[in-house]
């Protein structure tokens, strides 16, 4: 089966920078919070243009971390979109706050900035790698603190700042099938606010502001390890080249409509209204294509609030990601859109 992502591929090539990693680390004995982290946290700030960053356990608690450092608690209400596979939700729930859900645009699939309800603050999912329109979201969010998910989207640009850049924080997890992708779970908090650096460090913690004093409350430990910063050390620099290779597998497909043009890709997602046949049908001929993501947030067994948005419904039924990481070839990438345009003229076809 060709699937839509291939983790070997990708990290097979960096075994031997890896293993060097690894020894460097070992041979150091020091295995959290320490020297790569602080060495992470300084490049991938650079890198995003942003003052501060913070490494902490995985991209989730990075959401909920910065809704507590910009003062969100029990019974506040939180703005988000219900198509982006529960991350802002698993958040909003953790802080004891409740998800009210923003529909999407038909066409970018992305928030609705005309939409926003009256919130404590809005999560901004920059959704498959693309940005959302910032400009109109911050000034319709007003004095309410706007949180990036960026998670799907790093290194993404609009008007010359990076993702994460834009809000009072940004989100990033590096989950290994991410653009920018450790070995295990990791996640980050970036910020222009040096309050919200100060308390996303504590809250990261225990809440502590120095060994044994907490001072914050709600902290948890959510600690990026140093082996996994060594490794998203040595990936870094290789992100953008990653990133062009994405956007150019997604301009060869042609089969979706383009996004800006410093967007990245991270899924490529096609529409269509058969979409479980043509699932079906593409992975009978060894295709392996997923739906990113089945079910609004508001429709969880485990969540089950009130809300019906027409567009994020449609999303839901529609979606379907097809295979697209950097080092897939382009004959691969060929077939597979060869493959998908007879599926969809109804013709029949030789399997993949
Ligand atoms: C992956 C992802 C997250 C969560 O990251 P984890 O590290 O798995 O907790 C959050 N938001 C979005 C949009 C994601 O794709």
């Amino acid at each position: 089966m060709f699937l839509i992502n291939d983790l070997q591929r990708h990290n097979q090539p960096l075994a031997e920078a890896v293993a060097q990693a690894t020894r460097r680390v070992l041979e150091r004995g020091w295995f959290v919070l320490g020297p790569e982290v602080e060495a992470f946290e300084a490049e991938f700030a650079a890198y995003c243009g942003v003052g501060h960053c913070v490494g902490v356990g995985n991209g989730t608690d990075a959401l909920e971390l910065a809704l507590r450092a910009v003062g969100l608690g029990p019974g506040m209400r939180v703005a988000t979109v219900a198509n982006a596979g529960m991350y802002s939700t698993t958040a909003i729930l953790a802080c004891g706050a409740v998800p009210v859900y923003v529909d999407v645009d038909p066409q970018t699939m992305l928030i609705d900035p005309s939409a926003l309800p009256p919130a404590d603050a809005l999560i901004v999912t920059h959704l498959y790698g693309r940005m959302a329109d910032m400009p109109r979201l911050m000034a319709a969010a007003g004095r309410m603190p706007v949180i990036e998910d960026c998670a799907q989207a790093h290194g993404a640009m609009l008007d010359g700042r990076r993702a994460g850049s834009w809000g009072a924080a940004g989100c990033f997890s590096f989950y290994p099938t991410k653009n920018l992708g450790a070995l295990g779970d990791g996640g980050a908090v970036v910020t222009n606010d040096a309050a919200i650096d100060r308390r996303v460090r504590a809250l990261r913690q225990y809440g502590w502001t120095s060994k044994y004093t907490a001072e914050i409350p709600g902290g948890r430990n959510s600690r990026l390890d140093e082996l996994q910063a060594a490794i998203l050390r040595l990936k870094l620099p290789l992100l953008d080249g990653w990133n062009a290779r994405r956007c150019a597998i997604a301009a060869a497909y042609g089969l979706a409509p383009r996004g800006g043009p410093d967007d990245v890709v991270h899924l490529y997602v096609i529409r269509c209204a058969g979409r479980d046949r043509l699932r079906a049908a593409l992975r009978e001929r060894g295709v392996g294509a997923e739906v990113h993501y089945p079910l609004p947030d508001y429709r969880q067994p485990a969540v089950a609030l009130e809300a019906v948005l027409p567009h994020t419904e449609r999303c839901c039924r529609e979606v379907l990601t097809l295979p697209c990481f950097p080092e897939m070839t382009d004959e691969e990438v060929h077939r597979v859109r060869e493959l998908v345009e007879t599926l969809l003229d109804g013709r029949e076809s030789e399997s993949l």
